[in-house]
């Protein structure tokens, strides 16, 4: 086996002596911000109690409204002369979350995304085409450094415009990319519908996050593009990508524990889930210096994969997202994800990449359409050709979801595309 790092090889109890030791070291640091300070001491949660990795349940939470709330310095625990970038999270209302980084923090960051895309077999003689937005988001600057800092040459095409993205591919001969996975069906479809065959592009390897999507989407990526897709996972609040990544097994994704340590918690009650059991992520910094974040929930939905994994790697695994609490849908009384949706429409060859679940209310009742967008090929079918879909639709997503919702069906690229990440519920009941 092949690492990229000397802490990849580590055996748990090295893990885990490293995370009580860092985490002492944190918690330190973290103290030297007057927000953490006060909050610390108020809960006993002082370097002399948290001794070691039992002690991390004395630290009280930290959650994104605590971060808004001290936007934009109240977290620094060095002087603003030590900061040398600052990113935002991508939440759209409100007043954002921002995290700025010391020039150390940004080196321990570039090594994580380096050797997370390292063990998805990237290497320094890939053509490297980043295809996430630059700026303030995460994705791009964070990937950027990860893959250069491996030696690969990087393209830093940034989000969007298909034919460029295409024409860089094709004179740099790009072998990986990194891209949303609502964007990749939407590249690929693109291309197809030009009479391209991405197929034949010497890509070899995609990176794909930065928002939720099934195994059935991987799978249609995978088959589109003809290559191998691993799942990336992290938040601004983290650094960003590379806290979290798959490995070519392909079966969930590994935490950097050296980096992070990971729990899982019941949402409402605040207690550890048994191992294997779907909870909210809860994360805290290791490596961070300039702004340390201790035990920050992420409100993403996860469980830990029990088990070896058999790349020899020791550091635990996560199952890929199943959504953020936030997102989870209660029509008439029952918790729905739009995961379960796009899990049942995915596996229609009929339909294309993009779908739209809005909710509504009439008078008392609520309602859930899913607007689903079809194939070229498929919409020119016989009324009663589609009329049957339609309704096959609607029978699997009621088994699946336990309501029934309204299908319809819509012609290919009529519902909105988002150059970021992919708005896929719109819930008009409030309005
Ligand atoms: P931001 O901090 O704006 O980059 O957004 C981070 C959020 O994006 C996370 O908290 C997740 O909700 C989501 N996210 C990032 N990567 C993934 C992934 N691989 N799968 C599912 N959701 C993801
Ligand atoms: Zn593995």
């Amino acid at each position: 086996m092949d690492f990229f790092d000397k802490a990849e090889t580590w055996d748990r109890a090295t893990i885990e002596a490293t995370q009580a030791v860092r985490l002492r070291a944190t918690v330190e640091q973290a103290m030297k911000s007057p927000f953490y300070a006060e909050r610390l001491a108020q809960a006993g949660a002082t370097p002399d109690a948290v001794r070691d990795l039992a002690d991390l349940t004395r630290i009280p939470f930290t959650t994104k409204d605590d971060l808004r709330n001290q936007y934009p310095y109240g977290l620094a625990c060095v002087p603003r002369s030590e900061f040398v970038r600052m990113h935002c999270s991508s939440g759209t209302t409100g007043t954002p979350v921002a995290i700025c980084h010391t020039q150390l923090d940004l080196n321990s960051w570039a090594d994580l995304m380096a050797r997370s895309l390292y063990m998805a077999g990237v290497r320094k003689e890939d053509v490297f085409q980043n295809m996430s937005g630059y700026g303030l988001f995460t994705g791009g600057l964070g990937i950027h450094f990860g893959a250069e800092r491996l030696g690969c040459m990087t393209v830093p095409a940034g989000a969007g415009n298909s034919r460029r993205q295409l024409k860089l591919m094709r004179d740099f001969q790009t072998t990986v990319v990194h891209i949303l996975p609502s964007y990749a069906l939407h590249l690929g479809a693109t291309l197809q519908k030009e009479g391209e065959d991405p197929r034949k592009l010497p890509l070899r390897i995609g990176c794909v996050g930065a928002e939720p999507y099934t195994e059935e989407t991987r799978h249609r990526i995978e088959a589109m593009f003809d290559i191998k897709v691993y799942n990336s996972y992290g938040l601004s609040e983290m650094n960003g990508p590379g806290v979290a990544f798959e490995c070519q097994a392909q079966h969930g994704l590994h935490v950097w524990e050296d980096a992070y340590v990971p729990e899982i918690i019941n949402p409402e009650t605040g207690a550890p889930v048994p191992d294997g059991e779907i909870g909210e992520l809860v994360l805290t910094t290791l490596c961070r210096h300039g702004m340390p974040v201790l035990r920050y929930r992420t409100r993403d939905l996860t469980r830990f994969i029990p088990g070896d994994c058999p790349c020899g790697r020791k550091h635990r695994r996560i199952d890929r997202i199943l959504g953020r609490s936030d997102d989870m849908i209660i029509l008439k009384g029952v918790n729905i994800y739009p995961m379960q949706v796009e899990r049942v429409l995915m596996s229609y060859p009929e339909v294309g990449q993009n779908y739209l679940i809005t909710l509504e209310r009439e008078g008392l009742k609520d309602s859930m359409k899913v607007q689903v967008e079809i194939r070229e090929e498929h919409f020119v079918e016989d009324v009663r050709v589609l009329r049957a879909l339609q309704e096959n639709i609607a029978r699997r997503l009621r088994d699946e979801i336990l309501v029934t919702p309204k299908v319809e069906l819509v012609q290919h690229n009529t519902l909105p595309q988002t150059e970021g990440k992919a708005q896929r519920v719109h819930d008009r009941r409030g309005q």
